[in-house]
């Protein structure tokens, strides 16, 4: 049942607006098409926090979206979306505009082409399957607005804002499941569960971040379900758990993974909740860890930036080492040894990079710069201090003398160092030496 909400109820502050996201609705509608604000940007706002990002969706095509804009490009091939840029450089922000899809259970979607239901464009968008599992391959079957709130993960997911009429549209209740903190699921969390198991991690990541509860029919399958995490691919639930990580409540968040069974599902996470986690052996590894995901809340709760590279360096950090020291072991020079053990960890456990270029660029810097730190006589120290990525090179020797992999004066040393002015430095070279 649709319900449309007035402001007068709903509340939202339209000071929270991004002003490009409201023109691009604007747009969409001066020529005739539905669009609204969707999604987590709705939820957000709900709960009267400024929303990171704002997503769009339309009854208009990608190709009907792209026409309108001057600077939009069609993107994805899983789901085909338009990206709409505003301004240029380091400074630019996009606007994601997706058109509604259609909700297709599992058996429609085996039928695609053969229902009464799809029109001519979707026709010629035959492109909704699902694996032998269950799992919902592609979807960019176009729909009406009720279906793509259908197809959504959660109540408080579901939600469309008109910022020009101010109204809410709300399917599925989730107005009074924000109210009362729930994370409910649409539908039978089952099925979407097995439709698309990176909602289990998604419904662990939105309880984190906002302190709702899971309702007991969302939370009751998820343990046993867990397996099916196994099936999709490593890239997808890289992102999810990056973003998880990102929340501003890692720890708690790998707490509760662990609590809801999920341990040993998340090999970047390995260290902290896999088997063998709690050996002694392994206590240095996952003190390094600890510290810097407590240090990614407590910046997140600064409201200063978290980059994903530096937290995925920490994660993956011991791989590495140990792909390193086997490999010099076999008696590779240091440095390609370092790099061919970062591709081996890329490999394995961030699937898919292309697309992620810079990501693996920080992280190799950070990690490059680690056995440069050990070298302090002649020029080098001077040139690694003028690098771009110092800084975060250096935070990460610092959480390694914290956790106790470095000696802690080696991290001063260069605080010091950096902090110098020429006559300190000579003095601290001359004290290195
Ligand atoms: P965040 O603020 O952390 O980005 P979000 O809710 O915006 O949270 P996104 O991953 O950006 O999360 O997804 C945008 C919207 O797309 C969600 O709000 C939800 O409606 C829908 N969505 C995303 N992933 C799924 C999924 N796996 N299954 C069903 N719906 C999804
Ligand atoms: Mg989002």
């Amino acid at each position: 049942k649709r319900v449309e909400v007035p402001a007068a109820e709903h509340r939202i502050n339209p000071e929270l607006l991004d002003e490009r996201a409201v023109r691009v609705v604007r747009t969409l509608k001066d020529a005739g098409f539905e669009a609204y604000i969707v999604g987590g940007a709705v939820r957000d706002l709900l709960v009267n926090r400024r929303p990171k990002d704002f997503d769009v969706a339309t009854n208009a095509t990608p190709e009907e979206v792209k026409a309108l804009f001057r600077r939009a490009f069609i993107i994805g091939r899983r789901f085909r979306i338009v990206h709409v840029i505003f301004g240029r450089g380091r400074e630019h922000e996009v606007v994601e505009v997706s058109t509604f899809r259609a909700y297709l259970d599992n058996s429609a979607a085996e039928q695609v082409g053969g229902n009464e239901k799809t029109s001519k464009a979707e026709l010629a968008n035959k492109s909704h399957a699902v694996d032998a599992a269950g799992r919902v391959l592609r979807d960019n079957v176009w729909g009406p607005q009720i279906e793509d709130a259908a197809r959504r993960d959660f109540t408080i997911n579901a939600m469309y804002y008109d910022p020009v009429s101010e109204i809410v549209v709300d399917y599925h209740g989730g107005l009074k499941d924000i109210e009362r903190q729930v994370l409910r699921m649409i539908g039978d969390p089952v099925t979407r569960y097995r439709e698309d198991p990176v909602r289990i991690v998604r419904v662990v990541r939105f309880a984190a971040k906002l302190g709702f509860q899971i309702e007991a029919k969302t939370r009751a399958p998820i343990a046993e379900m867990a397996a099916l995490l196994d099936n999709i691919p490593v890239s997808r639930l890289f992102d999810e758990t990056i973003k998880l990580l990102q929340t501003g409540h890692a720890v708690a968040s790998v707490q509760e993974l662990r609590k809801q069974g999920l341990g040993s599902r998340f090999p970047m996470l390995d260290v902290l909740i896999g088997p063998g986690a709690d050996q002694p052996q392994h206590a240095e590894r996952r003190k390094f860890v600890e510290l810097a995901l407590a240090d990614t809340d407590r910046r997140v709760a600064e409201n200063r930036p978290v980059a994903p590279s530096f937290l995925l360096a920490c994660l993956l950090w011991h791989e590495v080492l140990a792909g390193w020291q086997r490999r010099r072991d076999a008696g590779d020079p240091p440095f390609p040894a370092l790099m061919e053990a970062v591709d081996a960890v890329f490999d394995a456990r961030v699937g898919d990079i292309s697309g992620r270029g810079k990501l693996g660029t920080d992280m190799r810097e950070i990690w490059g710069m680690q056995p440069r730190f050990e070298r302090r006589t002649g020029n080098a120290p001077f040139s690694l201090v003028e690098q771009p990525r110092f800084r975060a090179g250096y935070d990460f020797l610092r959480l390694r003398a914290d956790a106790g992999e470095v000696d802690p004066a080696l991290a001063e040393w260069w605080e010091d160092f950096a902090l110098g002015t020429p006559e300190e430095r000579e003095a601290l070279l001359a004290a290195a030496r």
